[in-house]
Protein backbone atom coordinates (compact mmCIF):
# COMPACT_ATOMS: atom_id res chain seq x y z
CA UNK A 1 0.00 0.00 0.00
CA UNK A 2 1.63 3.64 -0.95
CA UNK A 3 0.98 6.45 1.56
CA UNK A 4 -0.24 9.37 0.78
CA UNK A 5 -0.64 13.00 1.95
CA UNK A 6 -4.00 13.07 4.39
CA UNK A 7 -6.66 14.16 2.89
CA UNK A 8 -7.46 18.31 3.20
CA UNK A 9 -3.63 18.56 3.18
CA UNK A 10 -1.23 18.58 0.55
CA UNK A 11 2.33 19.33 -0.65
CA UNK A 12 3.04 22.89 -1.90
CA UNK A 13 5.38 22.52 -4.99
CA UNK A 14 6.90 24.63 -7.57
CA UNK A 15 5.73 27.28 -8.99
CA UNK A 16 3.05 27.57 -5.72
CA UNK A 17 5.78 27.31 -3.51
CA UNK A 18 7.02 30.53 -4.75
CA UNK A 19 3.59 32.47 -4.37
CA UNK A 20 3.80 31.62 -0.66
CA UNK A 21 7.52 32.93 -0.05
CA UNK A 22 6.87 35.83 -1.99
CA UNK A 23 3.45 36.56 0.20
CA UNK A 24 5.45 35.66 3.54
CA UNK A 25 8.17 38.17 2.69
CA UNK A 26 5.51 40.79 1.69
CA UNK A 27 3.53 40.40 4.41
CA UNK A 28 6.77 41.23 6.64
CA UNK A 29 7.89 43.74 4.45
CA UNK A 30 4.21 45.88 4.99
CA UNK A 31 3.55 44.64 8.91
CA UNK A 32 6.78 45.99 9.86
CA UNK A 33 6.61 49.40 8.28
CA UNK A 34 3.56 49.85 10.38
CA UNK A 35 5.48 48.86 13.29
CA UNK A 36 4.78 44.93 14.21
CA UNK A 37 7.55 42.48 15.04
CA UNK A 38 7.39 38.80 14.25
CA UNK A 39 6.25 36.25 17.16
CA UNK A 40 6.51 32.47 16.52
CA UNK A 41 3.91 30.69 18.36
CA UNK A 42 3.89 26.40 18.59
CA UNK A 43 1.57 24.47 16.38
CA UNK A 44 -0.53 23.18 19.09
CA UNK A 45 -1.56 24.37 22.34
CA UNK A 46 -3.98 22.78 25.63
CA UNK A 47 -7.26 22.30 23.93
CA UNK A 48 -8.80 24.79 26.73
CA UNK A 49 -7.06 27.75 25.26
CA UNK A 50 -9.39 27.54 22.30
CA UNK A 51 -12.57 26.25 23.21
CA UNK A 52 -12.53 29.01 25.76
CA UNK A 53 -11.11 31.44 23.40
CA UNK A 54 -13.08 31.25 20.45
CA UNK A 55 -16.21 30.12 22.28
CA UNK A 56 -17.78 26.52 22.75
CA UNK A 57 -20.67 26.82 20.34
CA UNK A 58 -18.39 28.12 17.20
CA UNK A 59 -18.11 25.74 14.30
CA UNK A 60 -14.44 25.92 14.95
CA UNK A 61 -14.50 24.31 18.33
CA UNK A 62 -18.11 22.24 17.82
CA UNK A 63 -16.41 20.18 15.17
CA UNK A 64 -13.65 21.61 13.31
CA UNK A 65 -10.17 21.02 15.67
CA UNK A 66 -8.02 18.09 15.82
CA UNK A 67 -7.57 17.28 19.27
CA UNK A 68 -5.89 14.96 20.78
CA UNK A 69 -4.27 13.34 24.40
CA UNK A 70 -0.93 13.17 24.39
CA UNK A 71 1.24 10.76 25.98
CA UNK A 72 0.56 11.66 29.43
CA UNK A 73 -3.17 12.21 28.35
CA UNK A 74 -3.40 16.15 28.51
CA UNK A 75 -5.65 17.50 26.32
CA UNK A 76 -3.63 19.27 23.15
CA UNK A 77 -5.14 20.74 19.91
CA UNK A 78 -2.98 21.52 16.46
CA UNK A 79 -4.19 25.13 16.31
CA UNK A 80 -6.57 25.66 14.28
CA UNK A 81 -6.34 29.98 14.47
CA UNK A 82 -3.54 32.20 15.83
CA UNK A 83 -5.52 35.16 17.69
CA UNK A 84 -5.80 32.87 21.21
CA UNK A 85 -2.10 31.72 20.91
CA UNK A 86 -0.91 35.51 20.51
CA UNK A 87 -2.96 36.59 23.53
CA UNK A 88 -1.63 33.88 25.63
CA UNK A 89 1.54 35.05 24.62
CA UNK A 90 1.01 38.24 25.07
CA UNK A 91 0.04 37.53 28.66
CA UNK A 92 2.84 34.91 29.44
CA UNK A 93 5.32 36.98 28.69
CA UNK A 94 3.67 40.57 29.89
CA UNK A 95 4.43 42.17 26.08
CA UNK A 96 1.65 44.40 26.58
CA UNK A 97 2.11 47.71 29.23
CA UNK A 98 -0.11 50.41 30.17
CA UNK A 99 0.15 53.51 27.96
CA UNK A 100 1.24 51.49 24.86
CA UNK A 101 0.70 49.63 21.91
CA UNK A 102 2.12 46.23 21.35
CA UNK A 103 2.25 44.91 17.46
CA UNK A 104 2.67 41.78 16.31
CA UNK A 105 2.40 39.25 13.78
CA UNK A 106 2.76 35.99 12.59
CA UNK A 107 2.43 32.98 10.07
CA UNK A 108 2.52 29.30 9.44
CA UNK A 109 -0.46 26.66 9.20
CA UNK A 110 -3.61 26.44 10.84
CA UNK A 111 -6.02 23.21 11.01
CA UNK A 112 -9.52 22.76 10.77
CA UNK A 113 -11.24 19.73 10.57
CA UNK A 114 -13.55 20.58 7.17
CA UNK A 115 -14.90 19.28 4.27
CA UNK A 116 -11.82 19.66 1.81
CA UNK A 117 -12.75 21.91 -0.93
CA UNK A 118 -10.98 24.68 -4.02
CA UNK A 119 -9.93 27.48 -1.23
CA UNK A 120 -10.56 25.44 1.92
CA UNK A 121 -8.07 22.78 3.43
CA UNK A 122 -7.79 21.07 6.90
CA UNK A 123 -3.85 22.30 6.76
CA UNK A 124 -4.04 25.72 5.55
CA UNK A 125 -1.74 28.86 6.12
CA UNK A 126 -2.35 32.52 7.66
CA UNK A 127 -0.61 35.55 7.85
CA UNK A 128 -2.08 37.76 10.59
CA UNK A 129 -1.56 40.87 12.92
CA UNK A 130 -2.70 41.58 16.34
CA UNK A 131 -2.41 45.05 18.25
CA UNK A 132 -2.94 45.83 21.85
CA UNK A 133 -3.38 48.14 24.05
CA UNK A 134 -6.05 51.00 22.62
CA UNK A 135 -9.19 51.24 22.16
CA UNK A 136 -9.21 53.89 19.67
CA UNK A 137 -10.63 53.76 16.57
CA UNK A 138 -7.49 54.79 14.96
CA UNK A 139 -6.61 51.01 15.48
CA UNK A 140 -9.44 49.21 13.97
CA UNK A 141 -8.45 51.65 10.36
CA UNK A 142 -4.91 50.78 10.91
CA UNK A 143 -5.49 47.26 10.76
CA UNK A 144 -7.97 47.15 7.65
CA UNK A 145 -5.80 49.43 6.34
CA UNK A 146 -2.17 47.07 6.54
CA UNK A 147 -4.89 44.63 4.87
CA UNK A 148 -5.45 46.84 2.19
CA UNK A 149 -1.85 47.71 1.64
CA UNK A 150 -0.62 44.41 2.06
CA UNK A 151 -3.27 43.07 -0.31
CA UNK A 152 -2.65 45.78 -3.07
CA UNK A 153 0.88 45.58 -2.93
CA UNK A 154 0.32 42.00 -3.71
CA UNK A 155 -1.06 43.64 -6.93
CA UNK A 156 -4.65 42.15 -5.73
CA UNK A 157 -7.45 44.18 -7.74
CA UNK A 158 -11.11 44.16 -6.66
CA UNK A 159 -10.88 43.81 -3.21
CA UNK A 160 -13.90 45.02 -1.36
CA UNK A 161 -14.09 45.29 2.39
CA UNK A 162 -17.49 43.91 4.19
CA UNK A 163 -17.62 45.97 8.04
CA UNK A 164 -20.28 45.63 11.08
CA UNK A 165 -19.79 46.58 14.40
CA UNK A 166 -21.35 43.72 16.92
CA UNK A 167 -21.07 46.29 19.85
CA UNK A 168 -19.92 45.40 23.40
CA UNK A 169 -20.92 42.07 25.17
CA UNK A 170 -24.40 44.27 26.60
CA UNK A 171 -25.38 44.78 22.90
CA UNK A 172 -23.99 41.90 22.20
CA UNK A 173 -27.15 40.62 24.82
CA UNK A 174 -29.60 42.92 23.87
CA UNK A 175 -29.19 41.90 20.05
CA UNK A 176 -29.63 37.95 20.93
CA UNK A 177 -32.89 38.72 22.13
CA UNK A 178 -33.97 40.62 19.59
CA UNK A 179 -32.34 37.82 16.96
CA UNK A 180 -33.90 35.52 19.31
CA UNK A 181 -37.69 36.68 19.02
CA UNK A 182 -36.90 36.67 15.11
CA UNK A 183 -35.75 33.41 15.02
CA UNK A 184 -38.48 31.73 17.52
CA UNK A 185 -41.26 32.45 14.99
CA UNK A 186 -39.22 30.10 11.85
CA UNK A 187 -37.70 27.91 14.14
CA UNK A 188 -38.79 24.74 12.33
CA UNK A 189 -37.24 25.47 8.89
CA UNK A 190 -33.67 25.86 10.91
CA UNK A 191 -31.22 23.41 10.81
CA UNK A 192 -30.79 21.38 13.37
CA UNK A 193 -27.34 23.09 14.13
CA UNK A 194 -28.98 26.33 14.24
CA UNK A 195 -31.87 24.86 16.47
CA UNK A 196 -29.15 24.62 19.09
CA UNK A 197 -27.55 28.04 17.95
CA UNK A 198 -30.86 29.61 18.94
CA UNK A 199 -30.61 28.03 22.41
CA UNK A 200 -26.94 28.64 23.13
CA UNK A 201 -25.16 31.50 20.93
CA UNK A 202 -28.32 33.04 18.67
CA UNK A 203 -25.48 35.38 17.27
CA UNK A 204 -23.90 32.15 15.59
CA UNK A 205 -27.11 31.74 13.28
CA UNK A 206 -26.42 34.60 11.39
CA UNK A 207 -23.37 32.53 10.01
CA UNK A 208 -24.90 29.62 9.27
CA UNK A 209 -23.93 28.62 5.40
CA UNK A 210 -26.92 25.90 4.96
CA UNK A 211 -29.13 27.48 2.22
CA UNK A 212 -32.67 27.44 4.15
CA UNK A 213 -31.37 29.25 6.92
CA UNK A 214 -29.07 31.84 4.31
CA UNK A 215 -32.78 32.62 2.94
CA UNK A 216 -34.77 32.62 6.70
CA UNK A 217 -31.88 35.13 8.11
CA UNK A 218 -32.55 37.35 5.06
CA UNK A 219 -34.81 39.45 7.06
CA UNK A 220 -33.20 39.01 10.30
CA UNK A 221 -32.34 42.61 12.46
CA UNK A 222 -29.52 43.96 11.91
CA UNK A 223 -27.18 44.87 15.43
CA UNK A 224 -27.16 48.19 14.50
CA UNK A 225 -30.38 48.22 16.36
CA UNK A 226 -29.17 46.79 19.70
CA UNK A 227 -25.91 49.38 19.75
CA UNK A 228 -25.21 51.67 22.78
CA UNK A 229 -24.42 55.16 21.96
CA UNK A 230 -20.60 54.48 22.72
CA UNK A 231 -20.37 51.45 20.20
CA UNK A 232 -22.15 53.32 17.77
CA UNK A 233 -19.73 56.68 18.50
CA UNK A 234 -16.74 54.01 17.97
CA UNK A 235 -18.48 52.28 14.81
CA UNK A 236 -18.91 56.15 13.46
CA UNK A 237 -15.51 57.27 14.22
CA UNK A 238 -13.92 53.89 12.02
CA UNK A 239 -15.95 54.81 9.09
CA UNK A 240 -15.24 58.59 9.14
CA UNK A 241 -11.28 57.83 9.18
CA UNK A 242 -11.80 54.90 6.50
CA UNK A 243 -13.27 57.72 4.65
CA UNK A 244 -10.41 60.16 5.25
CA UNK A 245 -8.26 57.35 3.78
CA UNK A 246 -9.82 57.03 0.39
CA UNK A 247 -10.90 52.98 1.90
CA UNK A 248 -13.87 51.75 0.17
CA UNK A 249 -15.68 49.52 2.35
CA UNK A 250 -19.41 48.01 2.85
CA UNK A 251 -21.42 47.29 5.85
CA UNK A 252 -23.12 44.36 5.72
CA UNK A 253 -25.66 44.44 8.83
CA UNK A 254 -25.66 40.89 8.85
CA UNK A 255 -22.07 39.57 9.39
CA UNK A 256 -20.81 38.13 12.71
CA UNK A 257 -17.56 36.16 11.88
CA UNK A 258 -17.29 32.61 13.30
CA UNK A 259 -15.19 33.21 16.44
CA UNK A 260 -17.13 34.58 19.97
CA UNK A 261 -14.39 36.83 20.73
CA UNK A 262 -14.98 39.73 18.47
CA UNK A 263 -16.30 42.86 19.63
CA UNK A 264 -16.88 46.51 18.41
CA UNK A 265 -16.01 46.55 14.84
CA UNK A 266 -15.26 43.06 12.40
CA UNK A 267 -14.52 43.03 8.92
CA UNK A 268 -13.55 40.15 5.75
CA UNK A 269 -11.89 41.23 2.80
CA UNK A 270 -14.01 39.41 -0.47
CA UNK A 271 -12.94 39.06 -3.84
CA UNK A 272 -14.94 37.76 -6.41
CA UNK A 273 -13.04 35.18 -8.33
CA UNK A 274 -12.60 32.87 -5.08
CA UNK A 275 -16.85 32.15 -5.50
CA UNK A 276 -18.49 30.99 -2.51
CA UNK A 277 -14.70 30.56 -0.65
CA UNK A 278 -14.63 34.18 -1.44
CA UNK A 279 -13.38 35.52 2.02
CA UNK A 280 -9.74 36.39 1.88
CA UNK A 281 -9.31 37.94 5.32
CA UNK A 282 -10.61 38.16 8.56
CA UNK A 283 -10.48 40.64 11.56
CA UNK A 284 -11.71 42.77 14.16
CA UNK A 285 -11.71 43.93 17.58
CA UNK A 286 -11.42 41.68 20.67
CA UNK A 287 -11.70 44.22 23.46
CA UNK A 288 -11.86 41.47 26.46
CA UNK A 289 -10.24 38.49 25.47
CA UNK A 290 -7.13 39.36 27.65
CA UNK A 291 -9.05 39.71 30.04
CA UNK A 292 -11.03 36.82 29.97
CA UNK A 293 -7.40 34.91 30.12
CA UNK A 294 -6.81 36.38 33.23
CA UNK A 295 -4.78 39.29 32.01
CA UNK A 296 -5.41 42.46 32.82
CA UNK A 297 -7.80 44.52 31.05
CA UNK A 298 -6.39 45.23 27.06
CA UNK A 299 -8.11 46.29 24.20
CA UNK A 300 -7.25 45.20 21.11
CA UNK A 301 -7.64 44.15 17.59
CA UNK A 302 -6.18 42.22 14.97
CA UNK A 303 -6.52 39.69 11.29
CA UNK A 304 -5.63 37.03 9.65
CA UNK A 305 -5.43 36.53 6.09
CA UNK A 306 -5.76 33.01 4.54
CA UNK A 307 -2.35 32.71 2.46
CA UNK A 308 -3.92 29.52 0.15
CA UNK A 309 -6.74 32.01 -0.83
CA UNK A 310 -4.35 34.92 -1.53
CA UNK A 311 -2.40 32.94 -3.62
CA UNK A 312 -5.10 31.65 -5.78
CA UNK A 313 -6.22 35.09 -6.39
CA UNK A 314 -2.95 36.39 -7.10
CA UNK A 315 -2.18 33.11 -9.72
CA UNK A 316 -5.43 33.89 -11.59
CA UNK A 317 -4.59 37.76 -11.59
CA UNK A 318 -1.54 37.09 -13.15
CA UNK A 319 -3.02 34.17 -15.40
CA UNK A 320 -5.57 36.95 -16.52
CA UNK A 321 -3.11 39.86 -17.40
CA UNK A 322 -0.96 36.99 -19.24
CA UNK A 323 -3.49 36.95 -21.44
CA UNK A 324 -4.09 40.73 -22.27
CA UNK A 325 -0.86 42.49 -22.04
CA UNK A 326 -2.55 45.96 -21.39
CA UNK A 327 -0.98 48.18 -18.81
CA UNK A 328 -3.18 49.39 -15.94
CA UNK A 329 -2.78 52.42 -15.92
CA UNK A 330 -1.50 54.87 -18.60
CA UNK A 331 0.03 58.58 -18.07
CA UNK A 332 -1.16 61.39 -20.40
CA UNK A 333 1.28 64.64 -20.17
CA UNK A 334 -0.44 67.00 -21.24
CA UNK A 335 2.28 69.02 -22.33
CA UNK A 336 5.98 68.38 -22.47
CA UNK A 337 6.20 70.89 -19.07
CA UNK A 338 4.60 67.81 -17.77
CA UNK A 339 6.29 64.82 -19.39
CA UNK A 340 9.29 65.23 -16.09
CA UNK A 341 6.29 65.15 -13.67
CA UNK A 342 4.95 61.89 -16.03
CA UNK A 343 8.17 60.27 -15.89
CA UNK A 344 8.54 60.40 -11.75
CA UNK A 345 4.50 59.98 -11.29
CA UNK A 346 5.20 56.92 -13.60
CA UNK A 347 8.11 55.58 -11.96
CA UNK A 348 5.92 55.76 -8.09
CA UNK A 349 3.65 53.65 -10.02
CA UNK A 350 5.57 50.94 -11.09
CA UNK A 351 6.64 50.65 -7.81
CA UNK A 352 3.25 50.30 -6.34
CA UNK A 353 3.54 46.92 -8.53
CA UNK A 354 1.38 48.60 -11.41
CA UNK A 355 2.26 48.13 -14.77
CA UNK A 356 1.96 51.59 -16.24
CA UNK A 357 3.18 52.85 -19.90
CA UNK A 358 3.58 57.19 -20.95
CA UNK A 359 3.12 58.69 -23.68
CA UNK A 360 6.25 60.52 -25.06
CA UNK A 361 4.81 62.19 -28.40
CA UNK A 362 2.59 64.50 -27.22
CA UNK A 363 -0.33 65.40 -29.17
CA UNK A 364 -3.65 66.75 -28.78
CA UNK A 365 -5.53 65.69 -25.27
CA UNK A 366 -8.22 63.74 -27.76
CA UNK A 367 -5.27 62.06 -29.61
CA UNK A 368 -3.76 61.18 -26.09
CA UNK A 369 -6.65 59.80 -24.70
CA UNK A 370 -7.68 57.54 -28.00
CA UNK A 371 -4.09 55.78 -27.47
CA UNK A 372 -4.61 55.37 -23.49
CA UNK A 373 -7.67 53.87 -24.87
CA UNK A 374 -6.03 51.71 -27.43
CA UNK A 375 -3.36 50.69 -24.73
CA UNK A 376 -6.34 48.82 -23.17
CA UNK A 377 -5.73 50.29 -19.91
CA UNK A 378 -8.47 50.25 -17.55
CA UNK A 379 -7.10 53.56 -16.20
CA UNK A 380 -5.93 57.36 -17.73
CA UNK A 381 -3.61 59.54 -15.07
CA UNK A 382 -3.89 62.99 -16.58
CA UNK A 383 -1.25 65.32 -15.94
CA UNK A 384 -2.05 68.85 -16.70
CA UNK A 385 -0.61 72.39 -15.69
CA UNK A 386 -4.23 72.72 -13.51
CA UNK A 387 -3.10 69.24 -11.82
CA UNK A 388 0.29 70.09 -11.03
CA UNK A 389 -0.08 73.72 -9.46
CA UNK A 390 -2.39 71.73 -7.04
CA UNK A 391 0.31 68.75 -6.92
CA UNK A 392 -2.76 66.73 -8.18
CA UNK A 393 -3.31 64.22 -11.01
CA UNK A 394 -6.55 63.29 -12.55
CA UNK A 395 -7.92 60.01 -12.60
CA UNK A 396 -10.36 58.65 -15.22
CA UNK A 397 -11.61 54.63 -14.96
CA UNK A 398 -11.86 53.65 -18.44
CA UNK A 399 -14.80 51.23 -17.42
CA UNK A 400 -17.22 53.54 -15.34
CA UNK A 401 -16.47 56.55 -16.66
CA UNK A 402 -15.66 58.34 -13.67
CA UNK A 403 -12.99 60.67 -13.38
CA UNK A 404 -11.61 62.04 -9.98
CA UNK A 405 -8.63 64.00 -8.46
CA UNK A 406 -5.95 62.70 -5.90
CA UNK A 407 -2.77 64.07 -4.97
CA UNK A 408 0.12 63.29 -6.81
CA UNK A 409 1.69 61.57 -3.25
CA UNK A 410 -1.17 59.42 -3.26
CA UNK A 411 -0.63 55.80 -1.69
CA UNK A 412 -1.72 52.72 -3.37
CA UNK A 413 -5.01 52.47 -1.59
CA UNK A 414 -5.67 55.59 -1.58
CA UNK A 415 -5.42 55.58 -6.03
CA UNK A 416 -7.90 52.90 -5.68
CA UNK A 417 -6.63 51.17 -8.79
P1 LIG B 1 -14.85 30.86 5.94
O1 LIG B 1 -16.07 31.66 6.20
O2 LIG B 1 -14.44 30.84 4.50
O3 LIG B 1 -14.91 29.51 6.56
P2 LIG B 1 -13.57 31.83 8.29
O4 LIG B 1 -14.45 32.93 8.74
O5 LIG B 1 -13.71 30.49 8.94
O6 LIG B 1 -13.66 31.64 6.70
P3 LIG B 1 -11.26 32.96 9.58
O7 LIG B 1 -11.33 32.10 10.76
O8 LIG B 1 -11.63 34.38 9.75
O9 LIG B 1 -12.06 32.30 8.37
O10 LIG B 1 -9.79 32.91 8.95
C1 LIG B 1 -9.27 33.95 8.13
C2 LIG B 1 -8.97 33.48 6.73
O11 LIG B 1 -8.34 32.21 6.72
C3 LIG B 1 -10.20 33.27 5.86
O12 LIG B 1 -10.65 34.47 5.33
C4 LIG B 1 -9.68 32.33 4.79
O13 LIG B 1 -9.00 33.04 3.77
C5 LIG B 1 -8.68 31.49 5.53
N1 LIG B 1 -9.27 30.17 5.86
C6 LIG B 1 -10.11 29.85 6.88
N2 LIG B 1 -10.40 28.54 6.86
C7 LIG B 1 -9.70 28.00 5.82
C8 LIG B 1 -9.56 26.68 5.28
N3 LIG B 1 -10.15 25.63 5.83
N4 LIG B 1 -8.78 26.51 4.18
C9 LIG B 1 -8.14 27.55 3.61
N5 LIG B 1 -8.22 28.82 4.08
C10 LIG B 1 -8.99 29.05 5.16
MG1 LIG C 1 -14.72 28.72 8.46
Amino acid sequence: MTIKAIRGTRDILMPEVRYHQKVETMAGTVFERYGYSEIKLPVFEQTELFTRGIGEDTDIVHKEMYTFADRKGRSLTLRPEGTASVVRAVIEHGLARQGQITRLYYSGPMFRYERPQKGRYRQFYQVGVEAFGTSSPALDVEVIQLTINFLSSLGLKGLKVMMNSLGDREDQQVFAGKLRDYVSGKIDGYCADCKRRYETNPLRVLDCKVSGCVALNKDAPGIAEALSDGSRGHFEKVQEYLEILGIEYEINPHLVRGLDYYTQTIFEVVHDCLGSQNSICGGGRYDNLVSDFGGSPTAAAGMAVGVDRLVMVIQETEAAEEKNNAPSVYVIPMTEAELGEGLKLTSRLREMSLKVLMNYDGGSFKSQMKKAGKSGAEYAVILGPDELAKNEMTIKNFSTGEQRTCPLNSTRAELRI
